[in-house]
Order: structure tokens, then C-alpha cells, then sequence
């Protein structure tokens, strides 16, 4: 195995080893922030108890309530003078929570992204174009800094003004990107649109995350834009990207457990699930001086893969996130992903790239309409053609997530498209009568 950092060729032993250790260190940095305090001491938590990374069980979660509560900077942990950079969380789902870094934590960070791309094949004679957003969110200067780390030559390219973006692809030979799945798709698309044929462009791996999306919509970009699609996760609580990252054999996303203690729990009993069994990841910090968090709730949905990588590291992987706890919603009784819905939607060739699920009340009843983007040369078919499509993504909807739902099938395009992160759910349930 090629390696980047000499932590990824570590045995599952040595693993648990360093972070026992790397935990120790991180309860007593914690411990200089008062609310952190206060949970060990009403733990009765001392960092030379900690024996197994498992020790960790004996604290408290921490909630993105508790970081909402001690915004702006009193979860840190060192004099405002060692911080050297700050960040907040897009605030997809609601106030922000902010993180502060110091030298070390901004030098580590970059290391981990680093790694990650080295894992998926990117290397220093590669050329990288960054589109994740710059400013306070984190994919831009986290990415952009381990891109450099790793050497490549970095093109800051930010989000949208996708015209631009394919410009600099074209002229600087761009071999590799960090991209939304939304958004690659949208690129793909307006080559198309333009008459070219986004295949020919010079990319080979496109790393892609922010958000979740499905293992059709990975096989859809990658055939689209004839390249390797890697899974990348991260949020910036625990940095920003470079949490974790698919390795070349593209079956689950190793987090780096040498910086990260991983855990599983079932999100109602708090209690941890064995591997295998699907949860909300929770994840403290073993590398951190600045801000550490312990057991940190994430409300990211997903599993541990049970059993070794054929890549040979020994750091364990999740499954693809299902979501986020809170993008679950429940309707007549049925507990819903969006991620469910846009599997079934891109397993169909005749559909487009954007879709919006949208909740609605008609009296008491509640319904699901699934607004779905057509692909232009499919749009143009006869109306008993698009009835029976129409009627064919009902049916596998419903096989899906147990309701018959609505679907509308409108023009490619014609759905609201964000910079960000895509939102996939319009709940218009509570919306007064009559309202739109
Ligand atoms: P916000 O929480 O405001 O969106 P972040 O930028 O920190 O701010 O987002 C982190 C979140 O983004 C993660 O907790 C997760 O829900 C989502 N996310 C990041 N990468 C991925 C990925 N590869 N797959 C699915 N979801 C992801
Ligand atoms: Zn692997």
C-alpha cells in the first residue's frame, strides 16, 4: 500500500493504542475549558483513568446545543493569542457553531486532508481545482491546505459561475476537484448543454461530498464525466473535511481513527450499537489543541462496515451517510430519508439531475409530491410516454418508502438550484391555508 502519513500502515492494535493515549492528552486539554470541566468532574474523570479508547463511554455527549451555548469561542482551550484561524458550520440546520484553531490544529488538519487525497490516487503532479465554497466554511481553505500539502498546484475556484469553473479546467489541464454531487452534476450537465461532451475534460478523480447523495448519483458522475468518484466527509466540528475519505477500492469512507475516537449509538437510548448496525456518529477528537470535543453528536446517520479494507488500512470505515437526523421527516406515520427518494429517482436514465420533495396538507391529509427534472431529450416525448414514466417512479417510490407519492415531471432546469448544499425538502404542511 503507497502511503501518505505513516498512521494509515498502523495495526488495529496500534490504533487503539494511540488513541488511548492521544485521549488521555485530550481530556486534560479539554479540561481548560470550563464546561468541559465541569463533565469531568462531575464524571470523576481523570485523564490517567482512561485505559481504552472505550473509557470514553463514561462521559456525557456533547450536543451542537452545547457548541450553539458556548458560541462564540468558550469551548477553547488556549489564550485568544495561540488561535490563529476560526470557522463556522454552514448552518444548513440552524444557528451556526463556530470553531477555533490554532497553529497546530490548522497544520494537522491539513495533513489529514492530505492523506485523504493521497488515498484516492491524487498526487503532487496532479492539478487541483477547489469548488467548494471559501470564507467561513470550511471545504474551502480546509481542502485548499491540504491540497497544497500534498503539493498539487491549487486553483481556488470557490462555488458557481460554473462557465468560469469549466474555463479553468480546460486552460490549467485541471486533473482533480473537490466538488458538491449536486453541483458536478450541474457541470456535467451545461458541457452538454453547450454542445460538448463533458468526457473529454482533462479530470480523472473528483472528490465529492458536503452532502449526501446515493451510489446512483456517484455511477451517474462518474459516467458523465468519465472519471473516479470519491466519497469525502467531514464537518467542521471535527475540522472540516478530511474526517474521512473512500479509499482507490470505493467501499466505505475510512475515518482516520488515529485523530478521531468513532462511535455508533442508537440516537434514542444514547446507547453504543456493535458494528454493522446503523446509527447517529458520534466523534471526539484525539489531535486538538485549540477546541477539543468529546463524544460529539453529529446527527449524521450511518454504520460501521464490519470487517478489514482490501486497501490494507486498518482504520475502520462507515457506509455512505444516510442523512442527517434531522433531514428525516415523518409522514402519515412513515419515517422518511430524502436519500431513499434519490435512490430510486437516478436509477431512472429519463431523469434529470434535480429533484425537490415537497410535504403538503390538503385538510387533514398529508401528502408527498416529488417534483422531478426530466433530461431535455426525454421532456420532448409523447404526453402517454411521460404518463407511464410518471406512473413507473410512483410505483417504485411507493415499493421504497411504503407511500404513494405525487410526482411532477417538470423541465431540466426549471427547480430551484442552490451554491450551497442542495435542500431537498420543501415542508409546506404548516404553511396557512391557501398558502403557496
Ligand atoms: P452544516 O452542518 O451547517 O452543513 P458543515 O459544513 O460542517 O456545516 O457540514 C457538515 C455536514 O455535512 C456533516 O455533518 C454531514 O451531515 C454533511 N456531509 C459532509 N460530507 C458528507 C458526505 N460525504 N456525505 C454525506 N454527508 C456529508
Ligand atoms: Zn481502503
Amino acid at each position: 500500500m503507497e502511503y501518505y502519513d505513516i498512521a494509515e500502515t498502523w495495526s488495529a492494535d496500534q490504533i487503539r493504542e494511540e488513541q488511548t493515549k492521544r485521549l488521555r492528552a485530550t481530556i486534560t486539554q479539554a479540561g481548560k475549558a470550563p464546561f468541559y470541566a465541569k463533565i469531568l468532574d462531575e464524571a470523576g474523570l481523570c485523564p490517567g483513568d482512561i485505559t481504552s479508547p472505550e473509557d470514553i463511554r463514561r462521559l456525557p455527549f456533547t450536543s451542537k446545543d452545547d457548541l450553539r451555548a458556548q458560541y462564540p469561542d468558550r469551548l477553547c482551550c488556549v489564550p485568544r493569542a495561540q488561535l490563529v484561524r476560526m470557522h463556522c458550520s454552514s448552518g444548513t440546520t440552524g444557528s451556526p457553531v463556530a470553531v477555533c484553531y490554532t497553529q497546530k490544529d490548522v497544520d494537522t488538519w491539513a495533513d489529514l486532508m492530505a492523506r485523504s487525497m493521497f488515498a484516492t490516487g491524487i498526487r503532487r503532479e496532479d492539478t487541483f481545482q477547489n469548488m467548494s465554497g471559501y470564507g467561513l466554511f470550511t471545504g474551502g481553505l480546509g481542502i485548499h491546505y491540504g491540497a497544497e500539502r500534498l503539493g498539487c498546484m491549487t486553483i481556488p475556484a470557490g462555488a458557481g459561475n460554473t462557465r468560469r469553473q469549466i474555463k479553468l479546467i480546460k486552460d490549467f489541464g485541471v486533473t482533480a476537484v473537490h466538488i458538491l454531487p449536486s453541483y458536478a452534476l450541474h457541470v456535467a450537465q451545461q458541457i452538454e448543454e453547450e454542445g460538448e461532451d463533458p468526457r473529454e475534460l482533462p479530470l480523472r478523480i473528483a472528490l465529492v461530498g458536503a452532502e449526501p447523495y446515493t451510489e446512483e448519483t456517484r455511477r451517474r458522475i462518474e459516467s458523465m464525466l468519465d472519471l473516479k468518484v470519491y466519497n469525502s466527509f467531514g464537518m467542521s466540528e471535527m475540522n472540516g473535511p478530511g474526517v474521512g475519505i473512500e479509499c482507490q477500492e470505493q467501499s466505505g469512507l475510512h475515518i482516520w481513527e488515529d485523530a478521531y475516537i468513532l462511535e455508533i449509538i442508537d440516537p434514542e437510548t444514547g446507547r453504543t450499537l456493535p458494528d454493522g448496525e446503523t446509527g447517529e456518529l458520534v466523534m471526539t477528537t484525539l489531535t486538538r489543541e485549540g477546541m477539543p470535543l468529546l463524544r460529539y453528536r453529529t446527527h449524521d446517520l450511518t454504520r460501521i462496515i464490519p470487517g478489514d479494507c482490501a486497501c490494507g488500512r486498518k482504520h475502520r470505515r462507515i457506509d455512505r451517510i444516510l442523512g442527517r437526523s434531522d433531514d428525516m421527516f415523518i409522514l402519515k406515520g412513515v419515517n422518511i430519508y430524502p436519500m431513499q427518494i434519490e435512490q430510486v429517482l437516478m436509477g431512472f436514465p429519463e431523469v434529470g439531475h434535480n429533484y425537490l420533495i415537497r410535504l403538503e396538507k390538503q385538510g387533514l391529509l398529508e401528502t408527498l409530491r416529488v417534483l422531478v427534472e426530466i433530461r431535455e431529450e426525454h421532456f420532448v416525448e409523447d404526453m402517454r410516454v411521460l404518463r407511464s414514466l410518471q406512473e413507473s417512479i410512483a410505483r417504485r417510490l411507493r415499493d421504497e418508502i411504503l407511500i404513494t407519492p405525487k410526482v411532477d415531471l417538470v423541465q431540466g432546469g426549471s427547480l430551484p438550484r442552490t451554491e450551497g448544499k442542495a435542500r431537498r425538502v420543501e415542508d409546506l404542511r404548516d404553511a396557512p391555508e391557501g398558502g403557496n
